[in-house]
């Protein structure tokens, strides 16, 4: 039987009709993963109790428990935190950093039974687009392993479209899930900021991050999600159910036409409106909309993330966690550990953030952008005013090739020029496979982003499981 191409709801049926075992099943991702990692470096670490995890899952399924997610193999993202377990962040400064307690997520998944494969690589800290900040190297794309997977959750989504998992968690603060997600052939949903509990997943920028699921279809999203999500009192951003609104399925979707004309390549804008076309087709309503701040969203983004980013990261002294350098006294021991602990972009955002929040420069810099997160904010509301579905492409161009944007920070961010406003309002959305593109000799995925109001998460999966039907 083969038992590594499977999505959740195909592996739960194999393991509750007893065809397969959670011990089984964790056993053939764990062969494959180990066999495959050398050349795609999607795992910083593969775990050496995945089969106690599995054995558990067994019980629960012998005892007639458990859900949906009970014995399924999961990739984390190496800036969750699991119980005992390194979270490195991809980052030298906690190399060895253990984590002594589980994220939410974590202990939902913990009690349901669900299999945890390894922790995967990222960009460090998660800043940027491509994993090539990591620390630990660069994850390769399965479609094309001279190109980059995205970032930065790249592990995750490399793991998932590679096979190396049945799923995968990650963290999108500007798109780090649903970026990776396109560029691997994958589905990568965010839900609503504050729809999953931030708690034991490494701060970034606090007002944008939430944990976001990596799966091969939306149905799986749909599952993962609705075992992660729910209100928990260790994050005081985290929403009550009652917050959310009821599944519609949506049936008039909008395009900001003008804000799709930046720096997008051209086959991916065709494959675009061809997909459209093709929703038109199946009953959907496609009209121009107009979201006028949206230009200024890079920017602003580009200011708020480092200053949270600088302020969050302030926590890497040497002193509480991970490694330290000792220097001539105190400050010095600071300046040598993180100055040794952090790479470029780590510094780089350190830097830009401390600038934007100086005094003297935050009216001109951090205020000025917060304001213009709230124009942004009130765009969207203004946009479904009068549709369900807003659509653009996920990424401007398909995977690139692993050094072609790595010195060059600004080509980078632009990799996040259609996920970064999605973020700064706090809505959810979800990238699900369009399609590909040719480069060179390959094939590469690109992504469709829907994106629903705040709150309406659950009306993304019936577009999206729409969406796949009509594509392939
Ligand atoms: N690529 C974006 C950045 O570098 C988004 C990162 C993320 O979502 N974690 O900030």
């Amino acid at each position: 039987m083969e038992l590594q191409n499977l999505t959740i709801k195909e592996a739960r049926a194999l393991l509750d009709e007893k065809k397969v075992t959670a011990v089984e099943l964790a056993a053939a991702y764990v062969e494959r993963a180990k066999k495959k990692n050398g050349e795609l470096n999607a795992y910083l670490e593969i775990f050496d109790d995945v089969n106690e995890q599995a054995q558990r899952a067994d019980k629960i399924i012998a005892d007639g428990g458990g859900s949906m997610l009970t014995g399924i193999p999961l990739a984390i993202k190496d800036n969750i935190l699991i119980k005992g377990h390194i979270a490195s962040g991809a980052s030298k400064i906690l190399e060895n950093y253990v984590a002594s307690y589980d994220a939410h997520v974590i202990e939902q998944l913990k009690n349901v039974g669900a299999v945890f494969l390894g922790r995967t690589n990222m960009d460090e800290f998660a800043m940027g687009s491509s994993t090539e900040n990591s620390a630990f190297g660069p994850s390769k794309n399965p479609h094309d392993v001279t190109r980059i997977p995205g970032g930065s959750s790249g592990g995750s989504a490399a793991a998932v479209a590679g096979d190396l998992a049945i799923a995968g968690l990650g963290t999108d603060t500007g798109g780090s899930v649903r970026q990776p997600a396109a560029l691997c052939g994958i589905v990568g949903f965010k839900p609503t900021y504050g729809a999953v509990s931030r708690y034991g997943a490494m701060a970034l920028g606090s007002s944008l991050d939430q944990i976001s699921p990596f799966t091969k279809t939306v149905e799986d999203a749909e599952f993962l999600f609705t075992t992660i999500r729910g209100i928990d009192s260790r994050d005081a951003t985290a929403l009550p159910d009652t917050y959310f609104s009821t599944t519609t399925s949506p049936k008039r979707i909008g395009v900001p036409k003008k804000f799709l004309t930046q720096g997008i390549d051209e086959d991916v804008l065709e494959v675009f409106n061809e997909s459209l076309e093709l929703m038109k087709k199946e009953g959907y309503e496609v009209v121009d909309i107009e979201l006028p701040n949206m230009k200024y969203a890079l920017a602003a983004y580009y200011i708020v993330m480092p200053a949270e980013a600088s302020t969050n990261l302030a926590r890497y002294d040497g002193v509480r966690y991970g490694v330290k350098e000792e220097g001539e006294n105190l400050t010095d021991d600071y300046m040598q550990t993180r100055g040794k602990g952090f790479g470029a972009e780590s510094r780089r955002r350190i830097l830009i953030g401390a600038f934007v929040l100086s005094s003297g420069y935050a009216d001109a810099y951090y205020r000025k952008a917060t304001a213009v997160r709230e124009l942004i904010r009130n765009d969207f509301r203004e946009a479904f005013k009068d549709v369900d579905i807003i659509a653009t492409p996920t990424s401007p161009t398909p995977a690139f090739k692993i050094g072609e944007k790595a010195n060059d920070p600004l080509a980078m961010y632009t990799a996040d020029i259609f996920t970064v406003p999605v973020n700064m309002a706090g809505v959810p959305a979800i990238s699900v496979p369009m399609g590909t593109v040719k480069r060179e000799d390959s094939a590469l995925p690109i992504g469709m982003q829907f994106i629903a109001p705040h709150g309406a998460d659950s009306s993304l999966f019936p577009i999206g499981k729409d969406f796949e039907r009509i594509v392939v």
